[in-house]
């Protein structure tokens, strides 16, 4: 499957849709979920073009893993989160619906599951 510049957070990166951007560098910017899973749900997306994460350029992934794991530590902090769930899905089979890379950074809480 190819990439296609048109989804909707290709549209995000290009500033062509609002979004609620709390985070930009060169290489990625960082969003909250329009429908978030606990308080805080955000998107890590890097800017370079790929489906997700098994067509990314190890390159792109190599600067995108230690912001990872900054939003996470940032979000359980900023949340008052007991705990932090990473996700990221590959094709629709794999509960992929918005086909850029990104990753789920979603600040968790004791007893509290995800909503369905
Ligand atoms: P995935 O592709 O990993 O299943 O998840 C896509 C995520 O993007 C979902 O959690 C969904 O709520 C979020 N999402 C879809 N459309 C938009 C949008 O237009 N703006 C924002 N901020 N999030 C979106």
């Amino acid at each position: 499957m190819s990439y296609d510049p048109n989804n909707i957070f290709a549209k995000i990166l290009r500033g062509e849709i609002p979004s609620h951007k709390v985070y930009e560098n060169a290489d990625a910017i960082v969003f909250m979920d329009v429908m978030p899973q606990s308080p805080g749900h955000a998107l890590i997306l890097p800017k370079a073009p790929s489906r997700n994460l098994l067509d990314a350029d190890p390159a792109v992934l190599a600067k995108i893993i230690p912001l990872v794991q900054k939003v996470a530590v940032a979000a359980k902090s900023a949340f008052n989160a007991d705990g932090v769930s990473i996700a990221q899905f590959n094709e629709a089979a794999g509960g992929q619906t918005v086909f850029h890379l990104h990753f789920h950074i979603i600040p968790r809480y004791e007893g509290q599951p995800l909503k369905t």
